[in-house]
């Protein structure tokens, strides 16, 4: 049974839902900002009901931590953008005088402003960082739904902050010490989430604006990475702008440019490899592959939870 649901679900290449099972604390994390929230929910509600503020704030309330909550769960199950092991380059470094480089431990083609995340044992296109609280990477395809919890969670923190600070500028007298216990514990923890969620919305902000993602601006890669900002619809896709404020899935006109990777179709296929007539055949993903020259760095890493390996120019010719 162990067997099948690690098949079915997992970050593995084949799984058929993307789920991370190999980070308990991103589990608990993930399940902290759902008891947050449902607090959050709850503490609204009990102090509408004791008079402290309409009642109609409850449901707008509800409405935008649910819509939190469900982008939530997008950025949790939605692969990142992790590289197949059959990814290929779209333009050969022949061609581009572009090198390659493969990632070591994938022993496959690493896109460019791709990263190794050691948690999710997967390159990631664009990874800007591995979230524990989405207990999953963020990285190019999932990058509009954990900008979309970022920006309800603002809403719902901002709210809240709000409803209680009016109820201290009036003057406001809780029914019991419970009720304004529960309210001021709101108070702190919308402080706390107002200014961590601000910075991480900063952070999305800047990867996109300048293409120096938060690993690369960590290892100070900008300004020899040879960045761009990275263009509004390979995050948003180009859905009508009113979806892009849903957590729906997001549609690039061109998923391989976005990717920056293609897969050889004849690679994938199981059995005699069957290469067109009149195409030269691809060199093998394999470790004995000619082309590229990889070296393993050792496993400690600056934040513990991302590796790259080092990379040299390819040789081919
Ligand atoms: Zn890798
Ligand atoms: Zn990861």
């Amino acid at each position: 049974m162990d067997d099948l649901d690690a098949a079915v679900c997992g970050t593995h290449e084949g799984a058929r839902y993307w789920c991370n099972k190999r980070d308990n604390p991103g589990a608990v994390m993930a399940s902290m900002l759902w008891v947050l929230t449902l607090y959050a929910d709850v503490v609204v509600t009990v102090v509408a009901v004791d008079g402290g503020w309409s009642i109609a704030h409850v449901p707008i309330y509800i409405f935008f931590s649910c819509l939190a909550l469900i982008a939530q769960l997008k950025t949790m199950f939605t692969n990142p953008g992790a590289v197949p092991r059959h990814a290929q380059p779209l333009i050969r470094a022949s061609e581009s005088g572009i090198p390659e480089t493969i990632c070591g431990r994938c022993d496959a083609y690493k896109p460019p402003r791709s990263h190794h995340c050691r948690i999710c044992n997967r390159c990631i296109v664009r990874m800007d960082h591995h979230c524990p609280w989405m207990n999953n990477c963020i990285g190019a395809n999932n990058q509009k739904h954990f900008m979309l919890f970022l920006f309800y969670t603002l809403i719902e923190a901002t709210y809240a902050l709000a409803l209680i600070l009016a109820n201290v500028r009036t003057g406001y007298v809780y029914s019991s010490s419970t009720v304004a216990g529960l309210a001021y514990a709101l108070l702190g923890i919308s402080i706390a989430t107002l200014l961590f969620v601000a910075t991480m919305m900063y952070n999305q902000v800047y990867a996109i604006v300048t293409g120096i993602g938060t690993i690369d601006r960590m290892r100070k890669r900008g300004p020899k990475g040879n960045f761009a900002p990275v263009p509004w619809v390979d995050v948003f896709g180009v859905d009508p702008w009113p979806l892009y404020l849903l957590p729906t899935d997001v549609k690039y006109r061109d998923f391989h440019r976005v990717m920056g990777y293609k897969v050889a179709t004849w690679e994938i296929s199981p059995g005699p490899v069957a290469v067109p007539r009149d195409e030269p055949p691809s060199p093998p993903l394999t470790p004995s592959r000619p082309a590229v020259t990889v070296e393993e760095r050792p496993s400690s890493t600056e934040d513990g939870a991302l590796d790259e390996p080092l990379v040299r120019p390819s040789e081919e010719v």
